[in-house]
């Protein structure tokens, strides 16, 4: 048994796992996934389910051959198969007299605090009314920022997981778990059941093409696992078509790969680890050391400012840290100038006011 103890968990299908191979939904799946989140509630187990499967239903509905690849094709499928996601959704759950909430995110919920904490009041809410929160991207309108992770719920999964205080996320999928060689080439591949740190080797292992049978593949599933073990959750890869594998993995039984959590984030440390920046700040070697030593970024260590922001938006600081801006970039760029002219005439402002204040300052190790 695993040293598990749930209160709150974040179950995301693949559309392999809730899509026949014709991309229509399975209906009995569904069923059966809300069967098992019943009985998880009257253990006082809370469920949200990230459902992938809107591209694959949409296209299915609209009559497409194959897996689309097109960004506008995409999107216009998953507005057709949102709406049959939900209805297949919220007809598995009236099964068992329970009701159901659509929440559609991008990745601009997670980048804005305030969005953050009205994703988490409104999923508590549901949870309230006795309703089961059911997460998906917002893929018809997700594009600029997200363009290279379009359509991947794993790290969605795991950054709703992050901001909803979840203790597990589980990511059902169409293999068993993370194989130490490709599980289909060589019969004596291995499943790796504990991961308690993502080595160069799991890199590798998850990198190779060869493993990726399920929609996201292994590589987005580590960088699920990467921001788990960072902000504190467990996370566990299993097979969606095992026989009650929702309620097995929730009672600690060791199927599939668990990830454990390396780290306590705070909540706000979560959000800022995880918000987008809207820019980047190049430092030098002083104002790097001030920062690492746990100090305030000074206008007059910036080399160079990169993106447009708003004053309250996050930027990324070099490559290893992330802050909240206390100025837009326009302001700061006026600052840079006056830093500069100051330099030359050898004055050095000693009564400046810090860009990114220490409290709003969070080192990150390996997240992007
Ligand atoms: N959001 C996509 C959909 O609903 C799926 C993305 C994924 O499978 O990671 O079709």
């Amino acid at each position: 048994m695993r040293n598990l103890e749930i209160k709150r968990m974040v179950v995301k299908i693949g559309t392999n796992t809730l899509c026949r191979e014709d991309g229509s939904i399975n209906k009995e799946y569904l069923e059966d996934v809300a069967r098992q989140l019943v009985e998880l509630e009257a253990r006082h187990i809370q469920c949200i389910v990230v459902s992938s499967g809107a591209i694959g239903a949409g296209s299915s509905e609209l009559g497409l051959d194959g897996v689309q690849k097109d960004v506008a094709m995409k999107q216009a499928c998953a507005a057709v198969g949102q709406s049959l996601l939900m209805r297949a959704w919220r007809e598995a759950f009236s099964v068992y007299g329970k009701k159901v909430g659509q929440v559609l995110l991008t990745y601009g919920a997670f980048s804005d605090r305030t969005r953050h904490l009205n994703l988490k009041k409104a999923i508590d809410e549901l949870f309230r009314l006795n309703a089961v929160p059911i997460v998906n991207e917002n893929d018809v309108i997700a594009t600029d920022e997200i363009d290279e992770i379009f359509g991947d719920n794993d790290k969605l999964s795991a950054l709703v997981a992050g901001s909803t205080d979840a203790d597990l996320l589980l990511l059902l999928t169409d293999v068993d778990g993370l194989y130490d060689r490709n599980p289909d080439a060589d019969p004596h591949a291995l499943l790796i059941p504990v991961v308690d740190e993502i080595t160069e080797d799991i890199l590798r292992i998850a990198g190779s093409k060869k493993n990726e049978r399920s929609t996201g593949g292994m590589r987005t599933k580590i960088n699920a696992a990467m921001i788990a073990m960072e902000c504190g959750f467990a996370m566990v890869i299993a097979n969606g078509k095992l026989d009650d594998v929702i309620l097995r993995v929730a009672a600690a039984e060791e199927i599939g790969t668990l990830f454990t959590p390396s780290s306590h984030y705070s909540n706000r440390e979560r959000w800022l680890a995880y918000a987008f920046p809207r820019g980047t700040i190049y430092l030098d070697e002083g104002a790097e050391e001030a920062i690492r030593n746990g100090r305030s970024l000074l206008p007059c260590g910036i080399t160079a400012v990169e993106g447009v922001f708003k004053r309250g938006e996050v930027v990324r600081i070099g490559t290893f840290a992330k802050g909240v801006a206390n100025f837009s970039s326009e302001e700061l760029e006026a600052q840079l100038a006056l830093c500069r002219s100051e330099r030359e005439e050898g004055k050095r402002n000693k009564n400046e006011s810090a860009f990114v204040s220490s409290s709003n300052i969070i080192i990150t190790s390996n997240n992007p």
